[in-house]
């Protein structure tokens, strides 16, 4: 979606030149969301804005969806601003004198919407970031986690396919600034918009990230997933921030789930579940339907249905398991593991099963926390 290339930008004159952004390079693919960290005065505003050119480049290269930004005349580039590309702002204004309604509808005002559709997709937007009863209020009588709300309603109703968005939730209290990634991280599951987001803040920028680019001095000192930059920080630089994290908040089931050693199918033959049962020494195993979870048969009875010459793995079956997301936090695992003779199942929104989580695997997960030492954290995994 978005591909650029040893991007630069020089502020000031060439006897006071400011090097903001030094040579950068990274793509984002559609649907992305793309995380830009690093400490203040990085040169993360100077990239976000050279994106749609509210910041023209001193040098490199831009394409968005193949086209090249950089030689874009007015008219085009008007046209990615207006239609492409949504910006959004840490601090961004909401007319006091529109109702809420009016302010999620303002983007497409500019983009020349006509007005019954611009309020029925502001209705859309207000419901979809659960303001959907506060169309009528105005802007102050909102809190500010609401504001910003308004602000993503506002993107998200223009329909643009690339979201920029820097420190957006900087300003919030922690408890709604957490409510806000929450929000987002769902709002990005069901869009699949492209987002390029912005913050100084590790913690954030792991939690929300698909990937994440370091900057320092207008630089990249590491691009990669949040369990890349935990576990093999690039510098020294990267290992000092990653040591204020705490990754019980930041990893997720889905980075240390693994494939299930078995699962039966619901057709499958009790005797035969049984029998491979018994070679890896478990108790009870996963029965999938269609890939979704039908219930877990225990050995005693499988044993009790071959014994009855029954045939369907239907009648063993019982609801002796937990189950969640592969967004929850490790620190929210806690209480799911070690309760049932399966592991903990890791399962997407359509109930299909994308893999399970050992009591044993989260445990190490938990004291590795405290290191940084990939060979470490392989040597632990391996005795899983
Ligand atoms: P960040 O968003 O990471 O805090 P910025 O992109 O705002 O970083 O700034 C990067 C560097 O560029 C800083 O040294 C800043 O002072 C400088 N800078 C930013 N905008 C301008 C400008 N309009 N004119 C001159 N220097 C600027
Ligand atoms: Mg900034």
């Amino acid at each position: 979606m978005i591909e650029a290339s040893r991007l630069k930008k020089v502020y000031g004159s060439t006897s006071e030149a400011v090097r903001a952004v030094d040579g950068v390079s990274f793509d984002v693919a559609p649907g992305e969301l793309f995380v830009i960290m690093g400490l203040s005065g990085s040169g993360k505003s100077t990239l976000l804005r050279m994106l749609n050119r509210l910041v023209e480049p001193s040098g490199g290269e831009l394409r968005i969806d193949g086209r090249d930004v950089l030689k874009m005349g007015d008219a085009d580039l008007r046209a990615l601003r207006n239609r492409k590309i949504n910006m959004i702002f840490q601090h961004f204004a909401l007319f006091p004198h529109r109702t809420v309604r009016e302010n999620a509808a303002y983007g497409m005002r500019v983009r020349g919407v006509a007005e019954a559709e611009r309020l029925e997709r502001a209705d859309w937007a207000l419901e979809t970031v659960g303001l959907g009863d506060r169309g009528d209020a105005y802007p102050d009588q909102l809190s500010g986690g609401q504001r910003q709300r308004v602000g993503l309603a506002r993107a998200l109703a223009t329909d643009a396919e690339i979201l920029l968005m820097d420190e957006p939730f900087s300003a919030l209290d922690p408890l709604i600034r957490r409510d806000m990634q929450d929000l987002l991280l769902n709002l990005q599951r069901e869009l699949q918009r492209t987002i390029i987001f912005v913050t100084h803040d590790l913690n954030e920028a792991m939690r929300l990230g698909d990937r994440i680019m370091v900057m320092r001095d207008g630089q990249v000192v590491q691009l990669g997933t949040a369990t890349d930059i935990l576990h093999k920080p690039s510098s020294d630089y990267v290992r000092e921030f990653v040591s204020d994290v705490d990754r019980s908040r930041v990893l997720t089931a889905s980075s240390i789930m693994r494939e299930p050693l078995m699962t039966a199918g619901i057709t499958d033959d009790p005797r035969d579940v049984l029998r491979r049962l018994s070679d890896i020494e478990a108790g009870g195993v996963f029965v999938l339907d269609g890939g979704r979870i039908a219930g877990v048969a225990h050995d005693e009875s499988l044993a009790q249905a071959v014994g009855e010459g029954r045939t369907s793995l239907r009648e063993c079956l019982t609801d002796g398991y937990e189950q969640t997301g592969p967004d929850t936090l490790l620190v929210d695992l806690c209480r799911l593991v070690g309760r049932h003779v399966v592991p903990l199942a890791v399962t997407d929104d359509d109930g299909k099963l994308r893999g399970v989580v050992p009591r044993a695997t989260l445990l190490t997960a938990l004291s590795d926390a405290r290191t940084t030492d990939p060979d470490n954290s392989r040597k632990a995994a391996a005795h899983v």
